[in-house]
């Protein structure tokens, strides 16, 4: 018992009354796009290891080698004495990969965004805050913590975001752009040529989460901020999904990484990524330059998924990615049919308010470079006996 229980339990409730309670249930990544859950396996729709690499040996070997060579823990904070040899090699590796002067390891995406956005900030006091609406809740957290208030634009409607530039940036001396090159709900990606260039003509600062593209879009997996070389400011991304790991980077000028060093509260104040994480990392960069054909692969099982739910009459949204959204619309509806398909051995979460607006409660279905065409097959036919 805690003395606050009490409130805690009516917050419950509330959460209950709404249809909205969550729990945890165990789950464990098998290799060929499966997962264990439940007792039993089932071809997995719903994990972010787009490239099979959660349970690559290369990476787990790599992982189970660094710990061995210097243990489990790194000891204390990056300022301290957690800076290792291989966390500078790394991040040299990371900024090679993202073209860009330099980059930063972090222990997680959500921690990234939530420390860099205050950081910047902070810096320029009064600068104007343009945001896509479907940005992720890590930047909002970011935002929350530095006490800026954001324009927010109408969902890749770049026009817009000219219109908000241009009215209420002029006058400020800083404009910052944070939006997402691909997004994790809707699978759509936002036009990251078209994005540089207002940045460039309105003089802001441009912040792309790279979370959902790294390793699965771009040349040589690198994102889609590689198609405009120079033309973003920061660049952040995740070891957390498509390259199978933990952890996050940020990339961008070497001054604004030193700075960054120097002020972002969520690397100073926490402890350094231990060598298990550092040797997946460094596992997954040997491989994911050399994975166009799994790349090619996932883009052809997305096609084939995109053109499947049509042909059923589901909208699947502006998807163009590995994540496609089966936009079911009633909350009740998205979850009757993500529960069949789970009793025929198919787990397709479904995503629902506040994750996602009212009426358009969905399946996120997010495809792995380890399905197979008769996985999606399997997956289409069951919700077509299901509705
Ligand atoms: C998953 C995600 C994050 C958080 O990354 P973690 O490493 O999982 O903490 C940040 N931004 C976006 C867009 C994401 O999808």
């Amino acid at each position: 018992m805690s003395r606050l229980d009490s409130f805690f339990t009516a917050a419950l409730d509330r959460i209950d009354r709404a249809g909205q309670r969550r729990t945890l249930r165990p789950a464990a990544l098998e290799g060929g796009g499966r997962i264990h859950r439940g007792g039993r396996v089932m071809v997995d729709f719903s994990s972010n290891d787009y490239l099979g690499l959660a349970r690559h040996p290369l990476l787990i070997a790599r992982a189970r080698d660094w710990t061995e060579a210097h243990g489990t823990g790194s000891g204390a904070s990056r300022l301290v004495t957690g800076t290792s040899e291989d966390h500078l090699a790394l991040e040299a590796r990371i900024a090679r990969f993202k073209h860009a002067e330099a980059a930063l390891i972090f222990a997680s995406g959500w921690q990234a965004n939530a420390a860099v956005i205050p950081a910047l900030l902070a810096t320029v006091p009064g600068a104007a805050v343009f945001t896509d609406r479907l940005i992720h809740a890590s930047m909002h957290a970011g935002l929350a913590i530095s006490g800026t208030r954001q324009h927010r634009f109408r969902h890749n409607d770049l026009d817009h975001l000219e219109e908000l530039l241009a009215g209420k940036g002029a006058q400020a001396p800083a404009r910052l752009i944070l939006t997402e090159s691909v997004f994790s709900m809707d699978g759509d990606r936002a036009d990251i040529a078209r994005l540089a260039d207002i940045a460039e003509r309105h003089q802001a600062f441009l912040f792309v989460d790279e979370a959902h593209a790294t390793g699965v879009l771009g040349p040589s997996g690198a994102g889609l901020s590689a198609l405009v070389p120079g033309g973003i400011d920061l660049i952040m991304g995740t070891f957390s999904k498509a390259l199978g790991g933990f952890g996050a980077y940020v990339a961008g000028s070497r001054v604004m990484i030193d700075y960054l060093v120097n002020a972002a509260s969520g690397f100073i104040f926490t402890t350094a990524p231990p060598p298990a994480v550092l040797g997946a990392i460094d596992a997954a960069l040997d491989l994911v330059p050399g994975m166009d054909a799994e790349r090619a692969h996932l883009a052809a099982l997305g096609e084939h998924l995109r053109g499947g739910l049509a042909t059923l009459g589901i909208d699947h949204g502006a998807s163009s990615t590995q994540i496609v959204p089966a936009v079911i619309g009633p909350e009740a509806a998205a979850l009757d049919l993500s529960r069949k398909l789970e009793e025929q051995g198919l787990l397709a979460s479904a995503i629902r308010p506040p994750t996602v607006p009212p009426g358009t409660s969905r399946l996120r279905l997010a495809l792995r470079a380890t399905h197979s065409r008769a996985d999606v097959d399997s997956l289409l036919n069951t919700i077509e006996a299901c509705r």
